[in-house]
């Protein structure tokens, strides 16, 4: 298997506008400035995001349609907003099949996603999306499935970020920080300047850079295509 850090091609998958920058924005904004080719697939439109009753859900969604522009232009990848309702319902199979065509249609070496199994998730999106896009990546390569969904493409892994158990982490140099920071500024709707959970989350990430000879390191979780069904032989446990 390629290396995830050598591929050329990635997809990134983000339930909401804004997860991706928060999760591996640094890692993206790195691997593009190294010559790889990178796209965000937002699936929901994020109209839940707000406290302001007076801001139309449509509004919400606008604004944060901007936003989310913004912070792929900052980290140098290309941009496609998939429209689902923030906070659903989701049907699980339609959810699977618009990811194997997302998938086909992107062509990546490896996808980027939430972790799925991160306890105490309690967002459905966040569940749900990072599921179906687990499965896709195990069947976009089958020709016998979804046939009406684009031509058959196999990716060689998954990597996870907010992971529950990092198997990697993936150094920012100062640029990559840059430009993760830069990126989730663009989310202006939902993040004030100074916001403590995002101080808390860079301070989290310069001790996993000090992990690794680094400014800061966001923690990623990768799983080769095979690992994501049957028992990986490479885990040890016990
Ligand atoms: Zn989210």
């Amino acid at each position: 298997m390629t290396a995830w850090h050598d591929a050329r091609r990635f997809l990134f998958v983000s339930p909401h506008p804004d997860d991706v920058e928060l999760g591996c924005g640094g890692t993206l904004s790195a691997l593009v400035r190294a010559g790889a080719t990178a796209e965000i697939a937002v699936f929901t439109d994020g109209r839940l995001g707000t406290r302001d009753a007076d801001l139309s859900p449509e509004a919400v969604a606008r604004i944060r349609s901007v936003e989310q522009e913004a912070a792929a232009g900052v980290l140098g990848a290309k941009l496609r907003m998939l429209g689902l309702p923030d906070g659903g319902p989701h049907d699980y199979y339609r959810l699977r099949d618009r990811a194997v065509a997302l998938v086909r249609e992107v062509r990546p070496d490896f996808v980027f996603v939430c972790d799925p199994e991160l306890p105490y998730e309690a967002h459905s999106d966040h569940r749900m999306v990072a599921r179906a896009v687990s499965e896709a990546a195990l069947l976009s390569g089958l020709p016998h499935y979804a046939p009406g969904h684009g031509a058959p493409h196999d990716v060689e892994g998954v990597v996870y970020y907010f992971p529950h158990h990092p198997t990697d982490l993936s150094p920012l140099d100062e640029a990559a920080s840059l430009a993760r920071e830069r990126a989730i500024a663009c989310h202006e709707s939902q993040f004030r300047k100074g916001d403590p959970y995002l101080a808390r989350l860079q301070a989290q990430l310069a001790r996993y850079g000090e992990k690794v000879g680094a400014p800061a390191a966001e923690p990623l979780h990768v799983r080769e295509r095979s690992a994501l069904h049957i028992p990986d032989p490479s885990d040890v446990t016990g």
